[in-house]
């Protein structure tokens, strides 16, 4: 008779003190690891593991760190993936990040001893990067450097702004409800697809706050249409004293040679924006950050606001800032920069080594996107294993997940969102989910 599985599970104090189960408790947390043992031990009572592989089982089964956030292998062909994080971070800005998540100088000048300026070096950078701007100020994201301006600026005050820029980004946010939740009262001025100067100026008066202008990110309004471009809007404002902000929203600095249609910071200020704002995590490539670049004048109003507070950055989000407008390209660019042949090599060459595998993968041509919102009619050329659509969910939830995506019935893996040095994890975790 088999005796039962049951009576023979291993006591929780018994495994908890295995030595290794032990020091991953002091690694990753004693509760963490007990989950893990519980989770063993009900395998064990269900009869799917043997006893004495139990130690084994749980350390397999525990997570890389006591976060359960899981490092994912992004093969979307989408750089910066809002579901996935967004910009992934350069080396150099996650050995900053490593650096200042101790305790650190961020607002204490050690030559005097005194207080320091607050993200100083994070805001000379830009300033550096952006040398239209006379000032800049960083925030929780461009949400929330929105909500400042509409606060600072359009409280119980109007602010004016096209109709056809009423958009909603993503994901349920809409930005006139962002602006209205602020107390600011929206003057929508012109069409859905057409708007003029004659609008803007008729709509200008003294309870104006500002004029705000909306990238319209992921949408775009085609055939019978008309915007008002910032020069012209600067130059119909130029001595009413009326601000002119530019939302751009993709964080491009200056103007990009690949994405000739999407809009710079630089650029805007130069043609006369008054302030701009932008994402950190998109096209800059580096942590979730909202950046608000233009006037001294202006950018000090925001700095003194209440609500600026209740809005600024950590200080490990300032040391990727700075690392990765200071430092080397981040990966964001660097995919975005990636050559077509150079991304046809990489596919052949893991088609190979799958083929080699048994694995029915082949080479193809692809469609990359900027994502988050980013020049959105702007297809980057790309290259892609694909593989049979079975393989589609088994990557997803392999270790490490691969995020691909399904086409013509076939799962394709995007080359253009991965960087090279991921291609043999990729192989890795194509051939780990291969049925034995
Ligand atoms: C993405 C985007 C936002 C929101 O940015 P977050 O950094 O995600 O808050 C706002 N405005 C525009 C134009 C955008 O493209």
């Amino acid at each position: 008779m088999t005796p039962d599985p049951r009576r023979q599970v291993p006591r929780t104090d018994t495994l908890l003190a295995d030595p290794r189960l032990a020091a991953a408790g002091e690694r990753l947390g004693r509760g963490v690891v007990k989950g893990a043992v519980q989770r063993v031990q009900q395998r064990i009572r269900d009869g799917e593991l043997a006893p004495p592989d139990a130690v084994g089982a749980v350390l397999a089964s525990l997570p890389g760190t006591a976060s359960s956030l899981r490092p994912v292998l992004n093969a979307t062909g989408v750089l910066v993936h809002t579901n996935l994080g967004r910009s992934p971070l350069s080396p150099a800005a996650v050995e900053a990040v490593a650096a200042a998540s101790g305790t650190t100088d961020v607002e204490l000048d050690l030559g005097t001893g005194r207080r320091g300026q607050r993200g100083e070096a994070a805001v000379a950078a830009l300033l550096d990067a952006v040398p239209a701007a006379e000032a800049a100020i960083v925030v929780n994201n461009c949400a929330s450097a929105l909500a400042l301006v509409a606060t600072a600026l359009g409280q119980d005050r109007e602010l004016v702004l096209a109709r056809g820029e009423l958009v909603e980004i993503g994901d349920g946010f809409r930005i006139p409800e962002l602006l209205q939740a602020t107390g600011a009262r929206l003057r929508e001025v012109g069409t859905t697809n057409r708007v003029t100067l004659a609008d803007y100026r008729g709509a200008l008066g003294p309870d104006t706050g500002a004029v705000l202008k909306v990238h319209p990110s992921n949408f775009v309004v085609r055939g019978f249409t008309r915007q008002v471009e910032v020069g012209e809007l600067a130059g119909a404002l130029a001595g009413t004293g009326t601000p002119l902000v530019a939302d751009l929203g993709s964080g491009l600095l200056r103007p990009h040679p690949l994405l000739p249609d999407e809009p710079d910071l630089q650029s805007a200020l130069s043609a006369g924006a008054d302030l701009v704002l932008a994402s950190g995590d998109k096209l800059l490539g580096g942590p979730q950050a909202g950046l608000v670049l233009g006037r001294a004048e202006l950018v000090q109003r925001l700095r003194r606001h209440p609500l600026y507070r209740a809005l600024r950055v950590d200080k490990t989000t300032l040391a990727a800032l700075e690392a990765t407008l200071r430092g080397p390209l981040p990966p964001v660019q660097r995919m975005l920069a990636a050559d077509l042949d150079g991304l046809r090599a990489r596919a052949r060459a893991l088609a190979e080594r799958l083929v080699a595998a048994g694995v029915d993968a082949v080479a193809v041509d692809a469609e990359a996107r900027v994502g988050g919102g980013g020049a959105p009619e702007h297809p980057l050329p790309s290259a892609a294993v694909s593989l049979p659509p079975s393989f589609a969910e088994p990557l997803r939830q392999g270790a490490p997940p691969v995020v691909g995506y399904l086409e013509d019935d076939r799962t394709l893996l995007n080359l253009r969102s991965l960087l090279p040095d991921a291609d043999d994890d990729l192989a890795a975790a194509v051939l780990a989910v291969l049925p034995r």
